[in-house]
């Protein structure tokens, strides 16, 4: 059990108390979903604060917690201070925050309102890594509605539209199939703009002979699905062959070097080495890839520092790029389930070079 794993962090920080304030946490935790909210673990209790909007979703989405009701957002320290005390943590008890989640502001109010309490930092995200049955269902379906969106938009690829309408007809196809809303704003780099790795779709025109590389993922549920496809506008020439057939080998590669017990940074150097053999290294300028889950970047990373293990139930992009200044750039990125003997690639789009006839 989810909860099970705050109690085990709470055994191993000798931590009398946990305050959950990151809304991505709160939902993991409890299955809370509202904007507004926060959660108080202790040994034997699990409750959650919210205000009048989310009463009746919280008894709904968050059954197992106890539910403190919040005359207003304002008083939301006064409740915890109380609840948690009432849950028996006294003078002198270790309270653990979310230290990367919590803006200084927040920090000062628990600070004036626990002043006899040891403040910890902590973090859950880790809590995150390994995905069970339920998550990886609607990852699953995220990264399909995007392969389907992308099997749609490619009518609508040509010369004359703006990268604009490209994301916007791809993010329509992603909500009609169920999609609750984009993973991150689409990028649609095409031509020269292909050199800039996270180039939002902008309002440059589709010429022929452009690469178009197209960077989208759906949310489903809270989950996000992540992944890419470089498609040639017209025939493609040399230059644009051969780039793309590097980075094409350099994901296959890490795609084949991605099992569970590696580390994130054997994989990024598996797939990183074709790059660099053929004398593109320095315009390979990012980590090859990052978790999903209910955030667009999750840990463990695939990059050259990451030194996490890669366990069964991890959900890892792999995206190579090269990107050339003035010329434009090549990504082709999947996401990929790791299991405890292989792999499942849930992004199934086609990845030879698509020539968009024109
Ligand atoms: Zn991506
Ligand atoms: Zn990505």
């Amino acid at each position: 059990m989810r909860l099970e794993k705050i109690r085990a962090l709470m055994r191993n920080e000798n931590l009398d108390a946990v305050i959950v304030t990151d809304p991505k946490n709160r939902r993991y935790f409890s299955g809370f979903s509202g904007s507004a909210g926060m959660l108080a673990i202790t040994v034997e209790s699990q409750q959650v604060f919210t205000d009048f909007r989310y009463f009746e979703q919280v008894k709904i989405e968050a059954p197992d917690y106890d539910l403190v009701e919040l005359e207003s957002a304002l008083v939301i320290y006064e409740s915890l201070v109380r609840a948690i005390k009432e849950n028996g943590v006294g003078k002198g008890g270790r309270i653990g925050f979310e230290g990367g989640y919590v803006i200084f502001n927040v920090y000062k109010k628990l600070a004036e309102f626990f002043p006899d309490n040891e403040l910890v930092p902590i973090s859950l995200d880790g809590c995150r890594m390994v995905k069970d049955e339920e998550e990886l269902r609607l990852i699953k379906k995220a990264a399909a509605i995007a392969d389907e969106a992308f099997n749609q938009v490619l009518v609508h690829i040509k010369p004359g539209v703006r990268e604009i309408d490209v994301a916007l007809e791809l993010e329509y196809f992603m909500r009609k199939l169920g999609a609750e809303k984009p993973a991150f704003d689409t990028i649609v780099a095409s031509g020269h703009r292909g050199a800039l790795p996270h180039g939002m779709a902008s309002s440059k025109v589709l010429e022929e002979g452009d690469l178009v590389t197209i960077d989208f993922g759906a949310v489903y549920q809270g989950y996000h699905s992540d992944m890419t496809r470089t498609v040639a506008l017209g025939k493609p020439d040399a230059k644009q062959r051969e780039i793309y057939s590097i980075v094409l080998e350099a994901q296959l590669t890490g795609l084949g070097a991605l099992t569970a017990g590696k580390t994130g940074k054997e994989v990024d150097a598996a797939a990183r080495e074709v790059i660099e053999k053929r004398g593109y290294g320095k315009y390979f300028g990012h980590g090859l890839g990052h978790s999903v889950g209910l955030a667009i970047h999750e840990l463990p990373s695939l990059s050259p520092k990451s030194e996490i293990k890669l366990e069964p139930g991890v959900v890892v992009s792999v995206e190579p790029g090269i990107y050339i200044p003035d010329w434009g750039g090549v990504r082709i990125e999947d996401l990929v389930l790791v299991l405890p003997d292989g792999k499942e690639i849930l992004t199934t789009s086609a990845k030879q070079l698509i020539e968009i006839n024109i």
